[in-house]
């Protein structure tokens, strides 16, 4: 691969399906997961089914052992309600019903990253933490359909936050946000959730990124709990996150972490798939 003057990044085709195979072992184990997630059922369980699916398909976690200290402990962040990011899965963090809940898993295959995150209701949520997710699904996806070839970084910062505005009132969590991925999982360039159009690096084919809104139903701001990893909304609202991993690719994008490689929220959008996802 090439690294750009500004250090991003950039895939050969090639490596790009092998970064394909590590989204898909991420997107099977949150779709187990979201299966297990019901109330009565602990964030340490869901870790262990992650940990399954990773022996299974062979792959490694992108995030146990992670920076610190500490180290991360677990597969997956598990974040519950006022739980932005980062939490940690736990046997004493148990699901409720209404929760509102984030997860966040990567794997790594043949040395190559994917990562994404998902919220879901767990039980009965209530119309305004369900709204939230919708939200930040919806501003997830206007963002990964505004990356094109020839456009520049902050495009996709400004669409994330112009659908956010568009839903409603929410907080877009400051600071946090999506970054560049392939060899390592967190790479340049980091993605803001909000901005101006049109400024940072020009974005060009072969780049990798995960994009990721995070989203509140009150303040963007957080706070690093004494774990030294969970951020929590300052206010104790709830709060709700996605993301994908997505390839750009001179005839179009590739959501690699989504299994139809976001050929259906894309074609809502006018977006082209790539050929290479065929
Ligand atoms: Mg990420």
């Amino acid at each position: 691969m090439r690294r750009r003057r500004d250090d991003i990044e950039l895939k050969t085709p090639e490596q790009i399906r092998s970064m394909r195979a590590a989204g898909l072992v991420v997107a099977a184990g949150l779709a187990a997961m979201a299966e297990a997630a019901k109330p009565g059922v602990s964030t340490y369980e869901l870790d262990q089914i992650a940990r399954e699916v990773l022996a299974e398909a062979g792959a490694v976690s992108s995030f146990l052992g992670y920076a610190g200290p500490p180290p991360f402990p677990g597969v997956i962040c598990s974040s519950r309600n006022a739980r932005v990011v980062h939490g940690i899965p736990s046997p004493d963090d148990v699901l409720a019903d209404g929760d509102l809940l984030s997860l966040d898993f990567g794997a790594i295959v043949d040395g190559w990253h994917g990562d994404a995150a998902v919220t879901l209701a767990v039980g009965q949520a209530g119309p305004d933490a369900l709204a939230l997710s919708h939200a930040c699904r919806t501003a997830l996806w206007d963002g990964i359909a505004a990356a094109r070839v020839g456009g520049r970084l902050t495009d996709i910062s400004f669409a994330v936050q112009a659908s956010v505005e568009d839903a409603g009132s929410y907080g877009i969590v400051a600071g946090y946000g999506g970054h560049g991925i392939g060899t390592a999982m967190h790479m340049d360039p980091h993605i803001l959730n909000y901005g101006k159009p049109g400024k940072g690096p020009r974005l060009v084919a072969g780049m990798a990124l995960a994009i990721e809104p995070m989203i509140t139903l009150g303040s963007a701001e957080t706070r690093q709990l004494a774990d030294n990893w969970t951020v929590q909304t300052v206010d104790g609202s709830l709060a709700a996150h996605w993301e994908h991993t997505v390839a750009l690719l001179p005839d179009g994008l590739w959501v690699l972490t989504a299994e139809d490689g976001g050929r259906a929220e894309l074609a809502a959008r006018g977006v082209p798939v790539s050929a290479l996802a065929d």
